[in-house]
């Protein structure tokens, strides 16, 4: 039933180089802006939330999001000089943390690849919000590295991680990276990071109808009444890449449906604002959440627009700031972080741009005709980070 996708040709045009610029008020004495942690964008959401890329780079080829034919040997990446060292990340991270960002997620591509990625978890663990609690530190990872990896991200300072799982069908998993990598591994670092304290883990399933919505139900009760949280994602349409179709999405409500049929669900409430899966917990006799069970949740990006309260914030593996996971273009904070700016005008750079923030893609996606884009090219997911 696994579903062979033929080569696309899909014409490239590389975003990586436009940005956005910083507006002029934001270095001016009179329009110059402090961080007190309250700042809102155009639509009063706060800002809570950083994903930092720390790679371009992946082991995988995920049909959804790095297509082989275009993420090919002759791809071009991110030379090691573009991408924000160490130092840069943790100077910016604390500029966020300064103007309310409570919890940083490192992705990718894929963060494990990142050579040392224990030195910036070391860094960024030293940080603490307004109120001076721990930031929430968080990584998603495919997975691979992980068996390898979780006593020394565990050790620098890493609180738990989200491992990406298409499926439990060894045939369909490898076939969905499109490297060959099997499963087996992958449930191995999961193992590795639950005996490291890596937890509570969370695990996404990406659903691609017509290749592994049959997963569904198997993963479902794999990780039933294991602590771990497992999230539906709604195939989006991130990057240029990726042939997306809405036929291939296979709307939460459906997902929903299915596992609820078997095992059944009630609706949790969410555990924070801006929280962007809905949760379901499994059901006791009496119809109640048995926590014990646990819960799944689903990530409705396609067919239920959350952009409301969406308090994310995104930082490219080259320092760009992107305000949606769908902006074409983001700001260059590299240029200005390498400029050797003060902490007051990196600081008022970044209340200026989210202060003049009105993204809200995937609102105007529901508004529009299936299978239409809005007419922009966006940045690659493996660039900008999920
Ligand atoms: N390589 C890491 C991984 O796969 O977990 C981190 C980066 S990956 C871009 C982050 C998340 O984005 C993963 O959970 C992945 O499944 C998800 N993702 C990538 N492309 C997607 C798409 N087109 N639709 C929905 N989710 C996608
Ligand atoms: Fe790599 Fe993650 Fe993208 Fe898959 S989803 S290709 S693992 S970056
Ligand atoms: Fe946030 Fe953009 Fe997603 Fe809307 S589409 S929830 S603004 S990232």
């Amino acid at each position: 039933m696994t579903e062979r996708h033929p080569p696309r040709v899909v014409p490239l045009v590389d975003q990586r180089s436009s940005s956005l610029t910083t507006p002029a008020a934001a270095f001016s004495p009179e329009t110059r802006l402090a961080a007190n942690g309250l700042i809102t964008d155009k639509r009063q959401r706060a800002l809570r939330d950083l994903r930092i890329s720390v790679t371009d780079r992946c082991n995988f080829r995920c049909n959804y999001c790095m297509p082989k034919e275009i993420f090919d040997k002759d791809y071009a990446y991110l030379p090691h000089s573009a991408l924000l060292s160490f130092e840069e990340i943790t100077r910016m991270a604390r500029v966020f943390v300064a103007h309310g960002v409570q919890k940083i997620r490192l992705t990718g591509g894929e963060p494990l690849l990142r050579k040392n990625i224990e030195a910036l978890i070391e860094q960024l663990s030293a940080l603490r919000t307004l109120d001076g609690q721990p930031l929430d530190l968080t990584l998603t990872t495919n997975g691979s590295l992980l068996a390898r990896k979780a006593r020394a991200l565990k050790a620098a300072g890493l609180q738990r991680v989200t491992v990406s799982l298409d499926g439990l069908d060894d045939a369909v998993f490898r076939s969905m990276n499109d490297v060959d990598f099997p499963v087996s591994d992958v449930l191995a670092g999961i193992e590795a990071a639950r005996e490291a304290g890596l937890g509570p883990i969370k695990i996404n399933m990406v659903v691609k109808r017509g290749t592994n919505e049959h997963e569904i139900l198997p993963m479902a009760r794999r990780f039933k009444d294991t602590g771990i949280v497992l999230r539906f994602i709604e195939y989006m349409d991130v990057g240029a890449t990726n042939g997306w179709r809405m036929n291939e999405v296979m709307p939460s409500a459906e997902v929903v449906q299915l596992i609820h049929a078997e095992l059944p669900l009630v609706q949790l409430d969410p555990s924070s604002p801006g929280e962007t899966a809905e949760r379901w917990g499994y059901a006791n006799a009496a119809g109640q959440h048995d926590k014990t069970a646990g819960e799944v949740g689903v990530i409705s990006s396609v067919t239920q627009a959350f952009c409301g309260d969406c308090n994310r914030a995104r930082l490219s593996t080259e320092g760009k700031l992107f305000l949606c996971l769908f902006a074409s273009q983001g700001y260059d904070l590299r240029a200005l972080v390498r400029n050797n700016p003060s902490d007051v005008d990196l600081t008022s750079a970044v209340a200026h741009i989210w202060q003049g923030r009105t993204d809200s893609y995937s609102e105007l996606r529901s508004a529009m005709a299936p299978d239409t884009g809005l007419g922009q090219r966006r940045v690659e997911m493996s660039y900008i980070g999920g």
